[in-house]
């Protein structure tokens, strides 16, 4: 293989799409070495195979405001790869969503859900629909008007969606309902379902659980632990708040959340009442920032900026893509930073992460670190199948299991010849090699 030339290939054929090529860069020179030491994935095309989805749908949505006027958005589901299990990934749903976003997404999807150890492949949706100032009726004609299309490629041994940026709870609520209604069958099709209708316990938590979880992991082999770290974390959406209350609970203090507009800095650190407080406001659609001020007047608001400038011990990038560049890399190494979660997926640039590596620093990169959450997914499909609930405490110790075990895959193929632990190369390899393994004993299709 020559990833240079596989790039200029991809590029050529899919051009613009630079999320997309982006992630693709990134797995292909983590895996470039093992690739060409086996001879047998060149020979089945296992690259050229992985980098194209198996298919993509996409179609339109029309749907009616509270106004009656009408709008049209466009939705896609991009079934990448379902060599080890069915298609899974969530559905986003922000006005930035395109197929470049969508393919990256599902690309990385495929070696996550590879690293969980559970039987799921890779794939991704959404809408380029903004769910933001919509009312509660407005969101659930979107979301049933949405199913209308995708209920026809979906099914519990074939693709199961969840959330993702944009798509929590009350999405599913409303996308599962009509599932149902249109198929007349009351199986598990999405993850992250409410408990009273298929969804497992610690789910809503398991994202920012799991990215906790696998940063003990790094912070233990270091002879560390979370105990009077000052953590940044940006974002507070799904995952983020998952983060900040586990890192809290175990002692570290989050002293940074965000949002596109800037950052609230809390010198004192968020406690429990604190996040239910924000979780509250998120909850009632309320603009977080001007009550937690106004509540809390040690924090203050930093407009137009993003929480990489704070000093700490730990930073959990937990909200969009490329959300830290090379830039704030810098200025985190310059201020100290010890450890880099990557919860969101993608979440730093390229040059940020080679920085990051230069400095012999601890990344954790997002298909690691965040694969918690499908990981308590493939727990929720498990117990759907089985027709039974498992106890809190039985998914959090499962969770915990999947996180190490994904940080030993990490630690076996990332470790270095001076020791130092490249965590991409670790997941990008581990995750790899599974699933080529099972496209390899799946002849060529
Ligand atoms: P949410 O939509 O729930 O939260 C996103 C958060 O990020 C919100 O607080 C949002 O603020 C903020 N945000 C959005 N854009 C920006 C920006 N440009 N700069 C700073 N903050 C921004 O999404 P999730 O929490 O579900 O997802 C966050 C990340 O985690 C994504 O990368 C997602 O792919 C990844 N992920 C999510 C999983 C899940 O289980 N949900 C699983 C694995 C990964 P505001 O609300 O004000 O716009």
């Amino acid at each position: 293989m020559n990833v240079k030339n596989i790039i200029t290939s991809l590029e050529t054929k899919h051009p613009g799409e630079k999320e997309y090529l982006q992630a693709v860069h990134e797995v292909l020179e983590s895996i470039e070495t093992i690739y060409n030491e086996n001879p047998q994935y060149e020979a089945a095309k296992i690259i050229e195979r992985l980098v194209e989805p198996d298919r993509i749908l996409t179609f339109r949505i029309s749907w009616t405001d509270d106004e009656g006027q009408v709008h049209v958005n466009l939705g896609h589901r991009v079934q990448f790869n379902n060599a080890i299990g069915p298609y899974k990934g969530g559905i986003r749903l922000h006005p930035s969503v395109n197929l470049s976003i969508l393919k990256f997404l599902g690309f990385e999807q495929i070696f996550k859900n590879a690293l969980t150890t559970l039987p799921m492949g890779g794939g991704k949706g959404g809408s380029d629909f903004n769910p933001k100032g919509k009312s509660d009726s407005e969101i659930m004609r979107f979301c049933q008007a949405f199913m209308l299309e995708l209920w026809r490629v979906i099914g519990p041994s074939t693709d199961v969606p969840a959330g993702d940026i944009g798509t929590g709870g009350r999405e599913i609520g409303y996308m599962y309902g009509m599932y149902k209604k249109l198929k007349l069958e009351n199986e598990g099709v999405f993850t992250g379902k409410g408990l009273n209708w298929g969804g497992s316990l610690i789910r809503p938590e398991a994202t920012g659980f799991g990215a906790t979880y696998f940063t003990k992991e790094m912070l233990k082999i270091n002879n560390d632990n979370f105990e009077g770290k000052t953590v940044c974390v940006s974002g507070f959406g799904n995952v983020a708040w998952g983060v900040a209350l586990k890192v809290t609970e175990l002692g570290g203090k989050v002293i940074t959340i965000s949002g596109p507009d800037g950052y609230i800095y809390d010198e004192k650190g968020l406690d429990a009442d604190k996040i239910d407080y924000l979780l509250d406001l998120r909850a009632s659609n309320n603009d977080i920032v001007k009550p937690y001020i106004d509540e809390f007047p040690e924090a203050k608001f930093v407009a137009g900026k993003k929480p990489w400038e704070v000093k700490c011990d730990i930073a959990m990038p937990s909200a969009i893509q490329n959300e830290l560049n090379g830039d704030d890399a810098k200025t985190l190494i310059a201020n100290g930073v010890k450890y880099i979660s990557e919860v969101s997926n993608m979440g730093c640039t390229p040059e940020a992460v080679e920085a990051f590596h230069n400095a012999k620093l601890f990344f954790g990169p997002g298909k690691a670190v965040n694969a918690g959450g499908v990981g308590v997914s493939g727990l929720e499909m498990s117990q759907n199948a089985m027709k039974l609930n498992w106890t809190e405490e039985e998914v959090d110790a499962k969770l915990h299991q999947i996180m190490s075990s994904i940080h030993v895959a990490c630690l076996k193929y990332g470790k270095q010849e001076d020791g130092y632990i490249d965590y991409v190369k670790g997941a990008n390899i581990a995750g790899f090699i599974k699933v080529a393994d099972a496209m390899l004993d799946l002849g060529i299709t």
